[in-house]
């Protein structure tokens, strides 16, 4: 591969891993489940930035998201395949998202009560109206970046940073839709391993809904979970606490049937 196409690949891995970090580690794993205790600078700095990074308000996601595990699959689930169809997840949640963001900024109890725990605001972009501003300024530093370093490197930038419709549609739909299950729950959650290799352990959907409050995704040794690689890595640097008592257990050993002398 030439120099021409490594770059704005690298450039696409980097503005991706920035985003899938924030999202499943410090949104997901840490902020809507409390399986990572993120240290008060780390809560600080997310909550200072994570709005900008990623286009998403941090509470809204991690309610939005608590309502998915509440409501999982049924008629209130936020973006459920059973209830939107699998294309129909796209849309709906994104819509989701704008009412919850809305439902919390108008203070309505039935999003309120499933973040009374999560003792911040609603970001002050959201709460001026300013919700869109991350995302001009990203659309602006692509174009920049398209002038400087070539087309590619402009939309590899924006691509990998600006990934989370396409991103959350894969977990929301094919994860509760295709692939394997390892435990009996009562939604129709599944494990797509490829969505889990891609996406930071976040397809290993299955898993997570047995065991929400466990910081590995994954159960069996094939099941793939950069995310929680991260959250180890942040754990030695000191960002984080994993919750080691929340792990989900290791399968246990194959039973293997005894025969009667
Ligand atoms: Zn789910
Ligand atoms: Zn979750």
């Amino acid at each position: 591969m030439t120099m021409h196409l490594l770059r704005p690949l690298a450039l696409f891995l980097a503005a991706y891993s920035l985003h899938l970090g924030y999202i499943t580690v410090f949104y997901h794993r840490a902020l809507a489940h409390r399986a990572v205790r993120l240290q008060p600078a780390t809560l600080r700095f997310v909550l200072a930035t994570g709005n900008w990074v990623t286009g998403l308000d941090p509470k809204a996601w991690a309610c939005m998201h608590r309502m998915h595990h509440a409501f999982s699959d049924g008629p209130d689930d936020p973006h459920s395949p059973a209830q939107a169809g699998v294309l129909g997840v796209l849309v709906a949640q994104l819509r989701a998202y704008e009412r919850t963001l809305y439902g919390l900024l108008g203070r309505h109890p039935d999003y309120l009560r499933h973040v009374q725990d999560l003792d911040f605001p609603v970001h002050w972009l959201n709460r001026h109206g300013l919700w869109w501003l991350p995302y001009a300024l990203h659309t602006a530093a692509a174009v920049l970046l398209g002038y400087a370093g070539g087309w590619g490197f402009g939309l590899a930038y924006f691509a990998g940073l600006m990934s989370h419709p396409i991103e959350g549609w894969v977990i929301n739909a094919l994860g509760h839709a295709v692939g394997p299950r390892n435990f009996e729950t009562p939604d129709d959650s599944r494990n797509p391993w490829l969505a889990a290799l891609l996406i930071g352990g976040e397809g290993l959907q299955n898993n997570h809904h047995r065991f929400p409050g466990s910081a590995r995704f994954s159960y069996r040794w094939w099941e793939p979970d950069a995310g929680f690689m991260l959250c180890r890595a942040l754990e030695k640097a000191g960002a984080l606490t994993i919750d080691h008592g929340r792990l989900l257990p290791r399968p246990g050993p194959p039973v293997i049937p005894t025969t009667q002398a």
